[in-house]
């Protein structure tokens, strides 16, 4: 595996490769999650690119980019033995410079949900995003479906900016408890991380709602309320895959999406039907 750190060693690097190039972006202290989505880009693609970048500017002033934890030693071992072929690891000051062009996520889908409890977030992530498939310029990049609005506009921005990347959405990675692994979970007390089940059964609850019948939002969401009460929820809502408000569920076509705050953590989870 080699390890890289500046955008144009990696360019060059890659320049002479004739093969598809599957790429994962992710801010480190890995776990199964990544894990999942660099074995999909190694079945199927010659060769695979991981990044580690803590990105600062999808942080608000007040959240915790400086305690966001970091385990660049052990994450080198894991992309190693996953047959990483190429780490990408660069600093701040390799990406980012002064006065620069920024992406700005759109008025509505990226100022809602975790877009309305972090505002500008989702222009960060946009930014480094659009910044490292320039970089890379893979024939397929992978994210989790546990961060679904950031898939959503993610895609939407490929789309949009008539890219040729390919976007890869990833099943969610839980622990055996049912809790979605989430580099923040270490944050958690034994007590929080108890209480935070709740999220996982009040997903399941609604799915199981959906199977025996009951298709109505409103109903679905006050049963999730009941459940995850007394957590503080920053939101549950039910949407369609375009990040929609609608009033019945609709198969293949609907996500619900929890948002809670455990203590100083935030933890995000949601289930496609
Ligand atoms: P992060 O390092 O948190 O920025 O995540 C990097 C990528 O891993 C993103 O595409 C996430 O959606 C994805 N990811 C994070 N947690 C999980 C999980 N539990 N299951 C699957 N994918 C995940």
């Amino acid at each position: 595996m080699k390890i890289i750190s500046t955008p144009l060693e990696l360019k060059d690097e890659l320049k002479h490769i004739n093969k598809s190039i599957g790429f994962i972006p992710t801010m480190g202290a890995l776990h199964e999650g990544h894990l999942e989505l660099i074995k999909n880009a190694r079945k199927g693609n010659d060769i695979v690119v991981v990044s580690i970048f803590v990105n600062p500017t999808q942080f608000l002033q007040d959240e915790d980019l400086d305690r966001y934890p970091r385990r660049d030693e052990a994450d080198k071992k894991i992309c190693e033995l996953a047959g990483v072929d190429i780490l990408f690891f660069p600093s701040s000051s390799d990406i980012y410079g002064d006065d620069e062009i920024k992406i700005e996520a759109p008025n509505v889908r990226g100022y809602i949900l975790e877009g309305a409890t972090r505002p500008g977030h989702f222009s960060g992530v946009l930014t480094i995003v659009m910044k490292l498939l320039n970089i890379v310029n893979p024939t397929r990049a992978y994210f989790g479906k546990k961060d679904a609005q950031q898939l959503h506009l993610i895609s939407l921005m490929v789309q949009q900016y008539f890219m040729s990347v390919e976007i890869v959405p990833i099943d969610t990675i839980r622990d055996s408890d049912g809790l979605a692994q989430s580099s923040r979970n270490i944050y958690l007390s034994a007590q929080e991380r108890q209480e935070a089940l709740k999220i996982p059964s009040s997903l399941y609850e609604a799915a199981k709602m959906v199977s025996s019948g009951t298709i109505d939002v409103k109903k679905i969401r006050s049963k999730m309320l009941d459940i995850l009460n007394p957590l503080e929820i920053s939101y549950v809502e039910i949407l369609n895959h375009n990040f929609e408000i609608i009033q019945e569920v609709e198969m293949k076509n609907t996500i619900i999406l929890v948002e809670v705050i455990s203590g100083e953590t935030r933890l995000l989870d949601n289930i496609w039907l």
